[in-house]
C-alpha cells in the first residue's frame, strides 16, 4: 500500500495547481519542494523601505484566462503598465523607424510560425540558420528578429531548433500585450495564496533526489526520507527533472526527451527612483535595446514606487553573470540614461536576481529545446509513464514559458492522473 495517492514534486505555479486540483477531486496528495518557499520561477523580495516586488514571473494580461481567473479567485489586485507617451529606442530610432522596424519583425516571426515543418528543406535547421535564409528582410529586421529571440527565449538563436521555437511560438497567442498588467501585491504573493489551499501537505526545504517505480507504487526518496505514492508528477522544469535519479533507468525515448533541452538565461534587475521622471519627458519608460541585443526595459511602477525593470536574456546574460553585479548595476543605469535621461543614473533602490545556473531551475524564463532532432520530446514527455507524469510551464498546450502555461500545464497532468486512476 503506497503512503499517499500522489506525489507532486515542485511547488512552482505547475505543482500547485495540480496538487489543488486533485485535492479537489479527493485525492491525498502530498507536495515536496526543494527550496525553503513555493513559487519556483515565481519569487519576490522586499525593499529596504518595504515595497515588496518581483524577482521572477511578474507580468500577464488578458489572453491568460485561467491565471487571471486564479489572481481573481484569490482577490489579487491588477495594475495596468503604465504605456501613455513614447517607446525610446538604442541606439536612439525616430518612433516611425522603431515602428517599421517592430513591424517587419512581427512579420518575419508570422513567416515562421507559418512554416510548413513537413518541409525536409527545414528539418534539423536551427533558427538562426533560417533567419540567415530570410534574405528579403532588411538586416536591421533580422537583427532585431534575433534579439526578439535573445530576449524572450534567452538563448541565442544559432543554438534553439526552428521545430521546436515555431510550435512553441504558435502556442503563444496573446492578443493584448503580454506586459499588459501586473499584480500590485505581486505574484509570488498569489502563489503564497494558492499553496495555503495544501495546509500541511506542502513540505518545503524537501529536494526529491531520487525515484524508485515499484509494481503497485513509486517510491520519491528526499534526502534519505522515502514516501510513496501511486503516482508521481514531476512538476519541475526538464533540466531539473533529469538531475533525479530514476530506477530502473527510463526508456531510451524517455531519457533523450530529458536530454534536448537547455536552460535559459535570464537576469531580472528592478531599479527605483524617487519619482517617474522619464513620463514628465513625454516618455512611457519601455526601451529597446537593439545594441547590445538581448536588454529590454519597461515601467513596474505601482502605489508609491517607482521603477524600470530591465530583462537581460541569453548570451548578454550569460556573459554578464560572470561580471561582479555591481558593475552590471553601472551598466544598466549608464544605458537607461542614455536612453530615458540622466536622472536615470541615480535610482534610490537597485535590486538585481541573476537566474543562470538558479539553484533549482539552473536558468529562466523557460528552457528550450536545443537538440534539432527532438521534434518528438514534448510528446513523449507529455505521456510519461503509467504512474509517473512530467509536468511544467514548458509541456504546456498553451502559453509554453508563461506563469499561465504553468496553470494549464498542472490542470493538465491532474486530469491525465485522474484518468490513470479511473
Ligand atoms: C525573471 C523571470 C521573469 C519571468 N517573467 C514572466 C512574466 O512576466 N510572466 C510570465 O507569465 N512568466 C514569466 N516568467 C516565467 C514563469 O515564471 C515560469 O514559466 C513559471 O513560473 C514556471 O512554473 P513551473 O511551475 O512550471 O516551474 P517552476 O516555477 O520552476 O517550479 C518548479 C519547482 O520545482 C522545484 N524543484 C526543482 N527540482 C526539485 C526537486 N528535485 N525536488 C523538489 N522540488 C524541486 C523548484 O524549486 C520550483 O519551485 C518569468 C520567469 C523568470 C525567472
Amino acid at each position: 500500500m503506497a503512503d499517499h495517492d500522489v506525489i507532486v514534486i515542485g511547488a512552482g505555479f505547475t505543482g500547485l495547481t495540480a496538487a489543488i486540483d486533485l485535492i479537489g477531486a479527493g485525492l491525498d496528495v502530498i507536495v515536496v519542494e526543494a527550496r525553503n518557499r513555493v513559487g519556483g520561477r515565481v519569487e519576490s523580495q522586499y525593499l529596504p523601505n518595504g515595497i515588496r516586488i518581483d524577482t521572477g514571473g511578474q507580468f500577464l494580461c488578458r489572453d491568460m484566462t485561467n491565471l487571471m481567473e486564479t489572481a481573481r479567485r484569490h482577490g489579487a489586485r491588477t495594475v495596468l503598465s503604465y504605456v501613455d507617451g513614447e517607446q525610446s529606442y538604442r541606439p536612439a530610432l525616430s518612433p516611425g523607424q522603431g515602428e517599421t522596424i517592430w513591424n517587419g519583425v512581427e512579420r518575419l516571426r508570422e513567416r515562421m510560425r507559418s512554416l510548413d515543418l513537413t518541409d525536409p528543406a527545414l528539418a534539423r535547421l536551427t533558427v538562426g540558420e533560417w533567419i540567415d535564409r530570410q534574405t528579403d528582410m532588411p538586416s536591421d529586421v533580422t537583427g532585431s528578429f534575433r534579439r526578439l529571440v535573445k530576449g524572450l527565449w534567452c538563448r541565442a538563436p544559432e543554438e534553439v531548433a526552428l521545430a521546436y521555437l515555431v510550435s512553441n511560438d504558435r502556442r503563444i497567442t496573446n492578443i493584448y500585450p503580454e506586459l499588459e498588467m501586473f499584480l500590485g501585491g505581486t505574484m509570488h504573493a498569489l502563489a503564497e495564496k494558492l499553496a495555503e489551499n495544501l495546509g500541511d501537505r506542502l513540505r518545503l526545504s524537501a529536494p526529491a533526489t531520487s525515484i524508485t517505480i515499484m509494481q503497485d507504487k513509486v517510491e520519491v526518496d528526499i534526502e534519505g526520507r522515502a514516501l510513496t505514492a501511486s503516482h508521481v508528477i514531476i512538476a519541475v522544469p526538464p533540466v531539473m527533472a533529469r538531475r533525479i535519479e530514476i530506477s530502473p533507468p527510463l526508456p531510451a525515448p524517455l531519457n533523450r526527451a530529458l536530454a534536448a533541452w537547455e536552460p535559459g538565461c535570464a537576469i531580472k534587475l528592478q531599479i527605483g527612483y524617487e519619482t517617474p521622471f522619464w513620463r514628465d519627458k513625454g516618455l512611457n519608460g519601455s526601451v529597446m535595446w537593439s545594441d547590445p541585443q538581448g536588454i529590454y526595459a519597461c515601467d513596474a511602477s505601482h502605489d508609491d514606487y517607482f521603477g524600470i525593470v530591465v530583462f537581460l536574456g541569453g548570451p548578454l546574460a550569460s556573459e554578464w553573470h560572470k561580471r561582479p553585479q555591481s558593475e552590471l548595476a553601472g551598466f544598466v543605469t549608464a544605458e537607461l540614461a542614455a536612453a530615458i535621461g540622466d536622472q536615470a543614473g541615480e535610482p534610490i533602490s537597485i535590486c538585481i536576481r541573476d537566474w543562470v545556473n538558479d539553484a533549482w531551475s539552473d536558468g529562466a524564463y523557460s528552457d528550450v529545446i536545443t537538440d534539432l532532432d527532438a521534434t518528438d520530446a514534448e510528446a513523449i514527455l507529455l505521456e510519461g509513464l503509467p504512474r509517473l507524469r512530467f509536468a511544467c510551464s514548458e509541456l504546456s498546450p498553451s502559453f509554453p514559458g508563461y506563469i499561465e502555461g504553468a496553470i494549464v500545464a498542472g490542470k493538465q497532468a491532474a486530469h491525465a492522473v485522474l484518468q490513470d486512476r479511473a
